[in-house]
């Protein structure tokens, strides 16, 4: 049997998490690289344990009762600047960025503009690692509306681990990606590494739509510094919005305990300082039963709830 020497018993989850909410992992894991990501995946599957793997924890909400089993907090977060490979169909040079899964992606936009790389600052001001922004396909509308960029647009190809503990290489159309939604899913898949494709820009150019990303965010959406969340909580809707039926069913600003629904951008609910995953919960209950009720529409949750109910 595999040892795992770091292995912590009992730990609160809540500060691992954007939303500052969640109860205790029976068993918790740093791991610090790829290898160790692969031993304790491995650990918990032998041992039969439920796992769940955690990046920046910005697209979960953890239960007030926390997880029985291993939580994995993935801290593999070396990335590497590639050389360019001319078997690559790209307009311009593309220079390749490889980066573990548990890579924090603010940390890649920094060290791209400073090489003149362009790609990723379209993410600017969302939490994320490498692994979680694959799994949900991350994804930004430019503050003027028109444009959607995904991240599976710069992705090359991946290092995964399968169901089978098998290590394998695989390309972006592996991914099966679509809005909110990737192969991981539905299979229990990890993302050890991937490979991106750059193209390059003069860094002021990055910086001034870095600059405008930020602005728009802050303008149309509470930031993490003034309270923490999980970004939106329910799918969009197409044509209707969420966040614009959440508001037209008149639940803007309702509060439920600690948590409550954002006056700035109603799809938003925000931990106030101490929200229980329960409030949470109950807010989510209502705005669905509200909108359904008023306007028809059937509200369904885009993060992932955790843990014990
Ligand atoms: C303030 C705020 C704003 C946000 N704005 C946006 C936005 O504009 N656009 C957007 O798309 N999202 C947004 N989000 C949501 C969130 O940032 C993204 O979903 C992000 O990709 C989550 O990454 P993470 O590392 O935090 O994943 P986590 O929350 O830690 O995990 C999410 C899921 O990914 C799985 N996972 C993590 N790593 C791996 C891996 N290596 N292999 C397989 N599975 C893995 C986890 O097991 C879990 O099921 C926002 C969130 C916040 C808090």
């Amino acid at each position: 049997m595999m040892n795992l020497p770091n292995l912590l018993r009992n730990v609160v989850l809540a500060p691992y998490t954007t939303y500052q909410i969640g109860g205790p992992a029976d068993l918790f894991l740093e791991v610090n690289t790829i290898n160790e990501l692969v031993e304790a995946v491995k650990y918990a599957r032998e041992q039969k344990l439920p796992y769940f793997l955690l990046g920046t924890g910005a697209n979960i909400l953890i239960s007030d009762k926390g997880f029985r089993g291993l939580v994995i907090l993935n801290r593999a977060t070396k990335f590497e600047f590639l050389n360019p490979r001319s078997d690559l169909k790209s307009p311009q040079r593309s220079v390749l960025l490889r980066a573990e899964s548990g890579a924090v992606v603010a940390d890649i936009i920094e060290a791209c503009k400073e090489k003149n790389l362009s790609g990723f600052e379209h993410f600017s001001g969302i939490p994320s690692s490498i692994g979680g922004a694959l799994w949900q396909n991350l994804h930004f509308l430019n503050p003027e509306r028109t444009d959607t960029f995904f991240i599976e647009s710069i992705l090359v190809e991946a290092t995964i681990l399968d169901e089978e503990n098998n290590i394998k290489k695989v390309e972006k159309d592996f991914f099966e990606f679509g809005y909110d939604d990737s192969i991981l899913h539905h299979q229990e898949i990890i993302v050890l590494d991937a490979t991106f494709q750059l193209s390059e820009k003069p860094k002021e150019k990055i910086q001034k739509q870095i600059d405008a990303n930020l602005l728009w965010r802050t303008q149309k959406q509470p930031q993490l510094w003034e309270y923490p969340s999980c970004g939106s909580v329910f799918k969009k809707i197409e044509g209707a919005g969420a966040g614009r039926l959440i508001e037209q069913a008149g639940l803007k600003g309702s509060q439920i305990g600690g948590a409550k629904i954002s006056e700035k951008h109603a799809n938003y609910i925000m931990n106030t300082g101490n929200a229980k995953a329960a409030d949470v919960l109950n807010l989510i209950d209502l705005v669905k039963k509200e909108v359904k009720e008023k306007l028809g529409y059937q509200m369904e949750t885009e993060i992932s709830l955790i843990g014990e109910k």
